[in-house]
């Protein structure tokens, strides 16, 4: 007897055959799915205790972020227009100063709004500068029932912590100790450097031989040019990809996120090496790069780089994790800067599924609907306006679906959300802890919140960077700044 059945579905298994099977039913059996194929074949030789009738749905595996902070999901509507520099300064100043409280409500949160949006698996970026804020991003996630990856970041050169390398190496393994596997399996820990920048050549092998040994992943944001290249070349004398390969870094493990403007040379370095390649399109256009510093897409693509979508940070742009919404605005952007077709819906619908899970490690396991993988199921409804009349379901999937389509979540084999409800954690009581976690978290930052907006403090981010060494060089710069506006008038 098998647990679950779902039947008369459409299903989009995102295999190796780009299949789209009409009619098609699911069996699963505890974790794992059992049986894909016409619903009078696997109804016939399955029966199970709970039968999910799906149709008028569509079947897909669950969607994989590749890349998102969970602290942002408090940001909602504050950052807007910022540009890039002050978004990721006003990020890391409130970075700073989150507590554990405000991070497990803020994790929780996100949580939410990826399991309601058909994202099952998320490889979460580590906001959290010590151990205790850390471990609450590995709880909320774990509790609300998602399946998460969590960086913890080691920064042992202007690193936000006054820590040690020794002492952040150090909570990085008890990290992995007490949460690599957590939650039936479905938390694992990654400890990557903070930044190419910010990392001792020493640490990089640290971690890279830790990685090797727990067989973990590294997640890092990558910008082999802009912005940070120039800064590496002066402070460490070599250039970002060239610091990973010398620190061990650059290899099968690597889940690079951005590579922005990265050329030729890094494209070829990246593919030889293996690494994966998030996109996260949404956030790049509201910051405003423009096309030349736009990630190679097409580039990566035609060198056979793995790459998966991310949904980043929240702050006034999209808001709340939503997958479909970056499956669009890649398709569409590469259409605008590559031209029509450079980009199929099955290459966009795989960046958001096993793409994903193929950089974590976890291709085995999850990011297609086959026999023996685990049941990271979701269901849309497929049956009205907008999405039909529809022919070519994949395109509709990239084009015209949304993430309020979504009816049913499965993790695990397990219903985490049904109807569109969430079943694991009461949302009113998630909603309401952000909210007063928001208002913390945006009081210990210097802000102002009104009902109207928010203000950020008159001083620059730099000055309020949280590690002090900086912060104390940041105001020299800010009162050097301030001097020169003034004497030239601007
Ligand atoms: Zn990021």
């Amino acid at each position: 007897m098998d647990d679950l059945l779902i039947t008369n579905a459409t299903v989009v298994p995102v295999d190796r055959l780009d299949r789209v099977l009409r009619d098609a039913s699911i069996a699963i059996r505890g974790r794992q799915i059992v049986a894909v194929g016409p619903t009078e074949v696997v109804s016939a030789e399955h029966q199970a205790r709970e039968v999910i009738d799906a149709r008028g749905m569509v079947a897909l595996p669950g969607l994989v972020n590749g890349h998102i902070h969970v602290l942002t999901a408090l940001y909602k509507g504050t950052m807007g227009g910022f540009g890039f520099d002050r978004t990721a300064g006003e990020d890391i100043a409130l970075c700073g100063v989150a507590t554990p409280d405000i991070m497990l409500a803020a994790s929780r949160l996100s949580a939410a709004e990826m399991l309601r949006s058909g994202i099952t698996l998320a490889n979460v970026a580590g906001d959290a500068v010590t151990f205790e804020v850390a471990r609450q991003t590995a709880e909320g996630l774990g509790q609300a029932g998602l399946k998460a990856f969590v960086q913890t970041m080691v920064a042992d050169i202007f690193g936000p912590t006054g820590l040690t390398g020794e002492a952040q190496l150090a909570e990085a393994e008890r990290l992995v100790r007490e949460y690599h596997g957590a939650f039936e399996g479905r938390i694992r820990v990654a400890p990557s450097p903070a930044g190419e920048v910010t990392t001792s050549l020493e640490t990089m092998r640290r971690l890279a031989a830790l990685a090797e040994r727990e067989q973990l992943i590294t997640h890092m944001h990558v910008f082999p040019r802009w912005p940070m290249a120039t800064v590496t070349w002066l402070v460490r004398g070599r250039s970002p990809l060239g610091l990973l390969k010398a620190g061990g870094l650059l290899n099968e493990r690597l889940v690079a996120v951005h590579v922005l403007a990265a050329r030729g040379g890094d494209v070829a370095a990246l593919a030889r090496a293996g690494a994966s390649v998030v996109h996260c399109p949404s956030v790049w256009m509201n910051v405003g790069i423009g096309p030349r510093r736009w990630p190679p897409l097409k580039a990566l693509h035609r060198a056979g780089v793995t790459i998966v979508l991310g949904t980043d940070s929240a702050g006034g742009w999209i808001e709340g994790a939503d997958l479909f919404t970056e499956m669009r605005t890649c398709a569409l952007m590469s259409s605008f800067l590559y031209g029509a077709g450079v980009l199929q819906p099955m290459d966009v619908l795989r960046m958001a599924t096993i793409n994903g899970a193929r950089a974590l490690g976890l291709e085995r396991e999850t990011g297609s609907l086959e026999v023996g993988k685990r049941a990271d199921i979701i269901l849309l409804k497929f049956d009205r306006p907008p999405v039909q009349p529809s022919s070519d379901v994949p395109a509709m999937l990239v084009y015209g679906a949304c993430r309020g389509d979504v009816q049913t979540v499965l993790v695990d084999g397990r219903v985490v959300v049904r109807d569109g409800c969430l079943l694991t954690v009461d949302e009113r009581e998630i909603v309401a802890a952000a909210a007063e976690a928001r208002a913390d978290l945006y009081r210990r930052g210097g802000w102002k919140l009104g009902p109207d907006g928010a203000t950020p403090p008159t001083t620059s981010w730099l000055e309020r960077y949280p590690s002090q060494g900086v912060a104390t060089w940041g105001a020299r710069l800010a009162r050097l700044a301030r001097l020169w506006r003034r004497f030239s008038g601007r």
